[in-house]
């Protein structure tokens, strides 16, 4: 989180989620988490700077759907809706995956897309896919041991 704390405020950070890969070949969990941030940078800056921590943190593209070591979205911006060759705001996969939906809620209950409805009823529809939100205590452990 260090690399976000330069370029914003952080407001708060979701449980870890932990979920089943999604498409790609044999990987193992996923662990998913967002933060809610405030931040004077305009989408575009955003997103390079998600870029750079990427990066900065060993991230390399090789297979795609393949396994990452960092991978960071921006999910909404506002009410801010942009649809740019690298950028797409909201992101397109807000609604569809149950690893986005919960931590996103989590942090911000009332989240909205820039037409005004409610991103919480899409919880039902992907109610059925497997996530397992760590508990406290197996993080705090683990950090303990880092
Ligand atoms: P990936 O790391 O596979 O999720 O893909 C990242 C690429 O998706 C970036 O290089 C961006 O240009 C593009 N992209 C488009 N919209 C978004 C978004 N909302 N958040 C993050 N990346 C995005």
């Amino acid at each position: 989180m260090r690399g976000l704390r330069a370029v914003s405020s952080i407001v708060a950070v979701s449980s870890v989620y932990e979920s089943a890969p999604v498409g790609g070949p044999e990987q193992g969990p996923y662990l998913n988490a967002v933060a809610l941030i405030d931040t004077a940078r305009p989408p575009a800056a955003l997103l390079r700077n998600l870029l750079l921590i990427e990066r900065a943190r060993g991230r390399v593209r090789d297979t795609k759907w393949g396994p990452r070591t960092l991978d960071l979205d921006l999910l909404l911006y506002d009410r801010v809706s942009l649809d740019l060759p690298e950028l797409t705001v909201p992101h397109p996969q807000i609604r569809n995956r149950r690893f986005v939906l919960d931590p996103l809620l989590e942090v911000w209950p009332d989240a909205r897309m820039p037409d005004g409805s409610a991103v919480e009823p899409a919880v039902g529809t992907v109610a059925e896919q497997p996530l397992r939100r760590l508990e406290d205590e197996v993080l705090g452990a683990e950090a303990a041991r880092t």
